[in-house]
């Protein structure tokens, strides 16, 4: 066991602070990475603020994570000291199950473990990102294309992944009509890479602020929410709708953007319940979606796209002392669009 320097929260809703964490001894499969980076995504902070039910404290957040391979178990035969690695929402799953083999161990049937809060299979709590080092089991490890800069990297493992994925099961490509709602850390993953898929890309904000932003990143329209006219003009337009928005938004509306046959995928998961009204499936055989982070292979697979494509996060790199200021900020939906935390700066 050794202890590392972290951010954490004391407890539900608390504001983080700096605390030491343990971390396992390195088991012949482990790797120990030093941290370089770690994104905040509006899941950590969901998850400290009880969001999601109860969780135990201290909680060290963050799934966005990259940095070197500082040392390796005796048996890892994937990764080698000084590789630059990355780490996901994942750090442990059976490996047995169907969807374990099949390369979806976030359906683990015997429950996939997140990188904080959850109960490892030995049976220790997971402690994230916000820290100076993290062991993992080294499938679980992935390789940070050299095209790609750390610190921009880092949002890719959470963010980009989270879009790639259900982008990828929609079968988004030339001539597919997207729509991306809300333009924040997700969202800006989703419209570049449905873009470097050939969708004709829509961003829905609530403004038209970020509208330069969001044409650079790949968009070829943007409309604000805001407006009423935005739900007339669109009516029928869309084949997928890529719902990235953390809070509750009225589905009833958004069902009536997509074609006969579309379907709207959610993957924002605001704490509160969703209403749906089964008339605006029904008008034209429309489809609500889920769908949560990506496996380990699609997520390699992600990494390797994006380095091909030159997509990275647009990030804005912190000093851990403002994890708090960064939470208010992305609450407010302030962010341009990952804040990624500079992991030198956690022992200052
Ligand atoms: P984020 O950076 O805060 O982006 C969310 C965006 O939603 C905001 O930038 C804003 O975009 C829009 N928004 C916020 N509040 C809104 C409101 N009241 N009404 C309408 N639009 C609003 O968050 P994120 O990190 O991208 O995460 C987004 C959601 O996805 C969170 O709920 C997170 O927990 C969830 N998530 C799910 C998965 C999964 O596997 N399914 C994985 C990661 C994250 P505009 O300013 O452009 O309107
Ligand atoms: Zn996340
Ligand atoms: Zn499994």
């Amino acid at each position: 066991m050794s202890t590392v320097t972290a951010y954490a929260a004391p407890a539900e809703a608390a504001p983080l602070g700096k605390t030491v964490i343990e971390r396992r001894e390195l088991g012949p499969h482990d790797v120990l990475i030093d941290i370089a980076f770690a994104g905040i995504c509006h899941s950590d902070i969901h998850t400290v603020r009880g969001d999601w039910g109860p969780q135990q404290y201290p909680l060290a957040p963050g799934h966005e994570i990259t940095g070197t391979v500082a040392a390796v178990g005796a048996e890892v035969t994937a990764h080698a000291l000084g590789d630059r690695v990355g780490v996901g929402c994942l750090v442990n799953s059976c490996r047995e199950c169907e969807y374990c083999r099949r390369g979806d161990e976030q359906f683990c049937t015997q429950g996939a473990v997140g990188t904080y809060g959850a109960v490892d299979r030995d049976g220790t709590i997971t402690q994230g990102g916000y820290s100076q080092q993290v062991v993992v089991t080294e499938d679980f490890v992935l390789r940070i294309p050299d095209a790609l800069p750390l610190d921009a990297a880092a949002p890719l493992l959470c963010a980009g992944i989270t879009t790639y994925s259900p982008l990828r099961h929609w079968k988004v490509g030339p001539g597919t009509r997207v729509a991306v709602v809300g333009l924040g850390g997700l969202g800006h993953m989703g419209v570049q890479i449905a873009h470097a898929l050939g969708a004709e890309v829509t961003v829905l904000s609530q403004t038209l602020a970020k509208q330069d932003d969001g044409l650079r990143l790949g968009a070829d329209r943007y409309f604000a929410t805001s407006d009423p006219e935005t739900f007339r003009a669109l009516r029928g337009s869309f084949d997928v709708i890529l719902n990235t928005v953390s809070a509750v938004i009225d589905l009833r509306s958004y069902l009536g953007l997509l074609d006969v046959d579309g379907t709207i995928v959610c993957v924002g998961a605001p704490a509160e319940a969703l209403a749906l009204n089964a008339g605006s499936l029904i008008a034209g055989r429309r489809s609500i979606a889920g769908s949560n982070i990506g496996g380990i292979r699609e997520t390699q697979e992600m990494l390797d796209f994006c380095a091909e494509h030159g997509i990275t996060a647009q990030i804005e790199v912190i000093p851990a002392s403002a994890i708090n200021d960064a939470y208010e900020r992305v609450l407010a939906s302030d962010v341009r669009y990952r804040f990624v935390i500079d992991a030198a700066t956690l022992s200052d």
